[in-house]
């Protein structure tokens, strides 16, 4: 301000206070370094309040191990350094740089540059504040004077090379400063990608396991491109995937089969896609080949769109004022008893919208809490009143243990049980249904309660399970195998496939039921008793679904049961499913739909977006540029929107 005298000093040190600073080196602008760190929170932008029993002076070294242990515990944004990791001389910084009119009053706008001694000039934090596409603008644009200048020449391509990198991965909405933890998996992939795009390597076998989850079929063609430039320079490019664009995309294809589990485990074939669409046993072929029309049931559940004002009705559940992150104070209508799909580029804001916004606020009004809520968020949702409960059905196991199996999640092993014990055997020693229970200790095994297998501690690794020696694996007492329905003990049942027992129990209603459901997911090649911890994640999900479905089939049963629905949010649950697979879940999520239910789904998978009732399109880019509604409608009327990413996507497959 005018009038003021400020003291400037030439040297490093402080005129007035006499405090002296080093050579400024690359050392003092990283947060992994304890002369950039910011001395508060060590460089990890958040401090930490470490949960119960976890010992942070015992590992005080190893502070990159304990990390994830942190992450379950309280977080706070460091308020030292409001997160920027560094240390006050680094943030204070400022590097004066020369920008075109434009681009400058865009940045200024976001605070990512600032003006020092009348001159535009940026620090570090601002740097690492931008996303990578506003990085890559501004490394394209920026150019220096003096010194500074000469220095940049030979800085400034190697920065803006990797920085196109990572838009060549469609990565572009990602804030530089992310951490590694918050990233997805895909994410964490592409990233890994990117850095070998970089390198001049040859002569490199690449390993993939479905580096497409979570891209928008957009950005798919991007990543396709960045693995034949990988192949162009002499690497070999492997990769695992269900998406039929990489699949076409592909100079040579292995498919292993021809079903799951115990059906599959062979080579099916390995030829090129010419070859691979003439085969009449290859399943891939078969899906690539055929002539689908959406929606494969015939119709879609019609959405009425009745008043657009009135916000008030049954039938829609309505969100308001959706604020969270990057959401640009959205009202976002779901039509109740329906199969909706979000969807939009990476970064568009869908878990936001759904897994922030939309749950719990939705959670919090079942509660009784909507104006609390309401107060500290502002979001408020109508239209819960005939909503029971919400589930997020995601791809986490079905249980810890060995003893957590699809018998018991989904619920019939119950049933067996009783079976067993109604047996004249059973009846004559007294044994009664937990005789054939893991949580009884009168009839399992003493050694491996029941799991079939023990669990060795290892030091410094994970603990491994092995065998049971004492029963060999078969869970209970030799007096309890002694009791046989139809020849087979309850070892036997629980080795048995859902496809064996669907015919083992055909006249046994309350088991046959389930059994068809879980069969007609196509799961029939799972083993009753298969243990938790060797199922996929795919599989562990529609093993929930089918638990829901079963409990909503004997409900309809029940006239008395109130005529409330359950709200499903699933993400990406075509993660880890061939295309045949993907039928068989748009199937599991019809028949919840059918019984009345809400079906949410986050997914970019086109064959599923196409199955949907009502389709909502966040976008229209990721990050800033995200969070509105781009489109919304049957998949028809996206199709025909012009704005949408999706639609014309969409627009490819449903004329086919
Ligand atoms: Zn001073
Ligand atoms: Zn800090
Ligand atoms: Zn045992």
């Amino acid at each position: 301000p005018s009038g003021e005298i400020s003291v400037l000093s030439t040297e490093r040190v402080c005129s007035i206070c006499q405090e002296a600073f080093d050579q400024l080196d690359p050392r003092h602008f990283s947060y992994n370094s304890p002369a950039g760190w910011c001395p508060k929170c060590r460089g990890f932008g958040e401090i930490f309040w470490v949960p119960e029993g976890v010992d942070r002076g015992a590992r005080e070294e190893e502070i990159e191990e304990t990390w994830y242990e942190w992450m379950e515990g309280e977080r706070q944004v460091c308020p030292e350094c409001n997160g920027t990791r560094l240390n006050p001389l680094a943030r204070s910084v400022r590097l004066p740089v020369i920008l075109p009119e434009s681009l400058l009053r865009q940045l200024l706008d976001r605070q990512l540059v600032t003006y020092h001694q009348g001159s535009p000039a940026v620090t570090i934090s601002m740097i690492s504040a931008m996303d990578i596409a506003t990085a890559l603008e501004f490394f394209t644009a920026v150019k220096f004077s003096g010194r500074a200048a000469i220095i940049a020449k030979d800085v400034i391509p190697e920065i803006r090379s990797r920085l196109e990198f990572l838009v060549e991965v469609g990565l572009d909405y990602l804030q530089l400063a992310r951490g590694v933890p918050t990233l997805s998996g895909g994410e964490l992939q592409r990233i890994r990608l990117a850095a070998q795009l970089g390198s001049n390597l040859s002569g490199v076998l690449y390993i993939l396991d479905e580096p497409t989850i979570g891209l928008h079929p957009r950005d798919n063609q991007k990543l396709l491109n960045a693995l034949k430039s990988l192949k162009r320079r002499g690497n070999s490019v492997v990769v695992v995937e269900h998406d039929p664009a990489t699949i076409k995309a592909a100079d040579f294809i292995i498919e292993l089969g021809p079903g799951a589990g115990v059906h599959g485990g062979q080579l099916v074939k390995a030829c090129t896609l010419k070859e691979l669409l003439q085969s009449n046993d290859s399943v891939t072929a078969q899906c690539l080949r055929k002539k689908v029309c959406y929606p494969t049931r015939g119709s879609r559940r019609p959405v009425h769109l009745t008043d657009k004002t009135a916000s008030e009705t049954p039938d829609w559940l309505i969100l308001h004022n959706a604020n969270k992150h990057n959401l640009k104070n959205l009202t976002v209508r779901f039509p109740l008893g329906r199969f909706i799909v979000v969807t939009g580029v990476s970064g568009s804001g869908k878990s936001t919208l759904l897994r922030e916004c939309l749950i719990p606020t939705v959670r919090a009004t079942l509660k009784g809490e909507a104006k609390k809520w309401r107060q500290e968020t502002g979001m408020w949702v109508s239209g819960c009143e005939n909503i029971r409960a919400v589930h997020e059905v995601d791809q986490s196991p079905i249980g810890r243990t060995p003893r957590s199996i699809p018998a018991t999640y989904v619920g019939f092993f119950d049933e067996i049980r009783r079976l067993f014990a109604s047996l004249p055997e059973s009846r004559m020693h007294g044994y009664g249904p937990g005789r054939c229970s893991f949580n009884s200790s009168v009839g399992r095994c003493p050694v491996c309660l029941g799991a079939g297998m023990v669990k060795i501690e290892m030091s410094f690794m994970p603990p491994a399970f092995v065998v049971c020696s004492t029963c060999g694996g078969k869970r209970f007492k030799l007096e309890t195998l002694q009791v046989k329905y139809r020849g087979k003990s309850i070892a036997d049942v629980l080795e048995m496939s859902v496809e064996e027992a669907l015919e083992f129990f055909q006249h046994v209603p309350a088991i046959h039921l389930p059994l068809k459901v879980l069969f007609d997911t196509g799961l029939g090649y799972l083993k009753l008793g298969q243990p938790s911890p060797t199922l996929s994640g795919g599989e562990a999900q529609r093993i929930k679904l089918v638990a829901y479905l079963v409990s909503g089939l004997k409900e309809s049963q029940d006239i008395h049961r109130q005529r409330k629905r359950n709200l499903f949010l699933l993400e990406e649950p075509t993660t880890g499913l061939h295309m045949a697979d993907v039928q068989k879940l748009v199937e599991v999520i019809q028949q919840l739909v059918d019984f009345g239910h809400t079906v949410i789904v986050i997914e970019h998978n086109l064959e599923l977006i196409a199955e949907a009732d009502w389709v909502i399109d966040l976008g229209p880019e990721g990050g800033k540029k995200g969070g509105e509604i781009v489109a919304q409608g049957t998949p028809e009327q996206v199709a025909q929107n012009k704005n949408s990413f999706t639609g014309w996507f969409l627009r490819t497959i449903l004329k086919k």
